[in-house]
């Protein structure tokens, strides 16, 4: 924060977004290198020191299963697990511990448990990324559903590569190429109809088409090159975690990192404690957990969050400093509400001129069609050099909780047009601090977002 007051002269604070050149700038001033993967809108994910060349190996996929309510991402995760795992371990028991990993003679592969949009960005919101590859469930009989958009453009913000399973084969119902054909329309032409997405036909009943699916991810993860730096105090993030009666807290975590130990000493979001025993999603105890390895551990001293970060201190001393420091900052917080600092629109222009904001993400919800399309082309026509504006998603109906899940991880406002927020979402949005604009008339909405970019705009009362 000095930093960036003093050198870069901006105003700063502990909660605020920051754009790639300037968290580029501080990092080299203090002799990091920033590595932004490929993609442009992706999520930094890396980060490594300059000129200290860890070892970086390769690591298996971590796997998340999206989709429409009922096209079957449980029974496929189930189904992946019954056959694969079971059958890889001569009978071995999956526990369920929010994770498990598949061990297939090309490799590896990691799937998240909690399938869902809605965990998926609630993780990204917090900082946590998890996932390399979203398998976006499709039912073949029912075809694309307004979640399904959803789910697509919940990975598309995450700039995560996405495969499609088109499930229920199986049903006489089942009309893939109509599928196909509705993929196309959204942007996710399959390979076969001369595009670029891998599009599975599979069933979570019969099993048909899994192996190809698997053989798709492991594809995928090759052409990703996942690394990890290996012999390094190990970090990661918190999948799941509960109150165990006889083993005390219990928590899964990904090891994204290094390699975790028994004995190591751990911080879990605000816990902390040394790392008492692990197990692998099979109840097998193991002394040592790899990048994208899922594991069990006990030994922390309470329950930490799912989408926590935990790091290993060796310095256990230090370690107790540190989390008795964030003890007292979330008492602090619980007084005084931390306020995020989410992009409000009357802010705009201050945040382009200190050179925050370079693209104003906008999330669209109206009442009918036509009126998403005609306001996203106009807002795209009113952008600037300075910023863009980009619609990330838009569909029918009331503003829900998913939207202000994925408006709270991208920094993005909500417009709704002749739309309201349903009570759920109005709770998340005040509490995460998520700007929510409703409008009746359009050309209300052009002459906001003209007066924001002009720094115009008086706040929302
Ligand atoms: P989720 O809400 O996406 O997790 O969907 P579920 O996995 O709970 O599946 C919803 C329903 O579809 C359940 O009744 C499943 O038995 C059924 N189902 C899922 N996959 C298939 C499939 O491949 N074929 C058939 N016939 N039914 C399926």
């Amino acid at each position: 924060i000095k930093f960036l007051m003093l050198k870069l002269k901006l105003l700063a604070n502990i909660n605020q977004s920051l754009s790639h050149e300037i968290v580029a700038e501080v990092l080299k001033a203090y002799g990091y290198e920033l590595v932004l993967p490929e993609k442009p809108d992706e999520i930094v994910r890396k980060v490594k020191k300059a000129g200290k060349g860890e070892q970086w190996k390769g690591r298996s996929p971590i796997v998340t299963f999206m989709g429409h309510v009922d096209h079957g991402k449980t029974s496929l995760l189930d189904m992946i697990r019954r056959t694969k795992v079971a059958e890889s371990e001569h009978g071995g028991i999956t526990q369920h511990i929010g994770a498990y990993e598949v061990k297939l003679p090309r490799g590896r592969i990691t799937f998240l448990d909690t399938p869902g949009h809605e965990a998926f960005t609630a993780m990204r919101a917090r900082g946590a990324n998890a996932t390399d590859i979203v398998v976006l469930v499709v039912a073949a009989d029912d075809g694309i559903m307004p979640q399904t958009i959803e789910a697509y453009d919940h990975a598309k913000a995450a700039g995560v590569p996405i495969i499609v399973a088109m499930n229920k084969i199986d049903k006489p119902q089942a009309n893939v190429d109509r599928l196909k054909k509705q993929l196309g329309s959204i942007g996710l032409l399959p390979e076969d109809w001369g595009g670029k997405t891998i599009a599975v036909g599979v069933s979570a009943k019969t099993g048909e088409g899994i192996d190809h699916l698997l053989e798709m991810i492991l594809l995928e993860a090759e052409m990703l090159e996942l690394k990890a730096p290996y012999d390094m105090e190990a970090s990661g993030v918190v999948i799941e975690a509960k109150m165990s009666k006889g083993r005390g807290p219990v928590a899964t975590i990904l090891v994204q990192q290094g390699v975790l130990k028994e004995g190591d000493f751990v911080i879990a979001g605000y816990q902390s404690g040394r790392v008492r025993a692990m197990f692998n999603d099979l109840r097998q105890p193991i002394e040592e957990a790899l990048p994208s390895q899922p594991v069990e551990v006990t030994g922390l001293s309470g329950v930490p969050e799912a989408g926590d970060h935990f790091y290993v201190v060796r310095d256990e001393r230090k370690a107790r400093e540190i989390v008795e420091q964030k003890q007292e900052e979330l008492r602090r917080q619980r007084l005084e509400p931390l306020h995020k600092n989410h992009l409000r629109l009357e802010d705009l222009h201050k945040e382009i001129k200190a050179g925050v904001i370079k693209q104003l993400n906008i999330i669209l919800k109206a009442d009918v069609q036509g009126s998403l399309e005609a306001i996203e082309d106009s807002l795209n026509k009113i952008g600037s050099s300075e910023v863009q504006i980009s619609v990330m998603h838009k569909g029918v109906g009331p503003i829900n909780s998913s939207d202000v899940i994925l408006a709270d991880a991208s920094n993005a406002i909500i417009i709704g047009f002749h739309v309201e927020a349903d009570d759920q979402a109005k709770e998340l949005a005040q509490k995460e601090d998520i700007d929510i604009r409703t409008y009746r008339v359009i050309y209300e909405i052009f002459n906001d977002m003209k007066a924001a970019l002009e720094g115009m705009l008086a706040p929302k009362i």
